[in-house]
């Protein structure tokens, strides 16, 4: 039987040699960017959000020129994503506050971001990861799935306590790697519906109760 330490040496090896080079696959080319696509990727893919922001960025190419944009073009720019009018209006409202509030820079307070619309909890952690390089654990639905199903949270817990118990448990100077190997490890292996179980190496440990096996 493996105590806790073995369990999460065994997870973190397996992701490292599946996953070695994970890493955020939303396309941005500036800071600004990348907190526009978190926010539209709310509740779809990040491949359908790159579709969709590589003809927006192009055709509003700075910060400026996206808070000058009609609304209903951008609307119609992002429009195969869902929640496209409501993420049309956030995209307006980033904006302007970057603008106004924030001399066209994204903040790296946490508070602070979280006053953009569309921008909660979550989205600010991946942002001040991914811009900031600051050690945070964004739970997502594929972490959250992948951390029940290892064993690393139980099943109950919600997301608030998942980030917190994830982390008290992992190294911290992992945090934004590992998060980015759990997002990879849940959405292309251990998927929601069709996990690769008979591949998995982690069998073992795992406490899906389901296993495709
Ligand atoms: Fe995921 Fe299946 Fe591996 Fe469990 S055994 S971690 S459900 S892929």
């Amino acid at each position: 039987m493996m105590n806790k330490q073995e369990r999460l040496a065994l997870i973190l090896n397996y992701l490292e040699e599946l996953f070695p080079n994970a890493g955020c696959e939303l396309n941005y080319r500036q800071d600004y960017e990348l907190v526009i696509a978190v926010m539209l990727s709310a509740q779809t893919t990040d491949e359908s959000v790159n579709r969709v922001t590589n003809q927006l960025f192009s055709s509003f190419p700075t910060l400026e020129d996206l808070d000058a944009a009609p609304l209903h073009e951008i609307e119609n720019m992002i429009r195969t994503i869902g929640l496209f009018r409501n993420k049309a209006k956030n995209i307006k409202g980033i904006t302007q506050q970057l603008l106004t509030n924030f001399s066209g820079r994204v903040p790296m307070d946490k508070e602070q971001l979280m006053t953009l619309p569309g921008v909660g909890n979550k989205s600010a952690n991946v942002i001040r990861a991914e811009i900031f390089h600051i050690p945070e654990i964004a739970v997502d639905t594929h972490v959250h799935r992948v951390a029940k199903r290892l064993g690393l949270v139980k099943m109950e817990d919600d997301v608030v306590v998942t980030e917190k118990k994830l982390r008290a448990l992992l190294p911290e100077d992992l945090y934004i790697k590992l998060h980015h190997q759990f997002i990879h490890f849940g959405r292309y292996f251990c998927k929601a519906r069709a996990p690769q179980c008979r591949q998995c190496h982690l069998q073992t440990i795992c406490q899906e109760p389901h296993k495709n096996l």
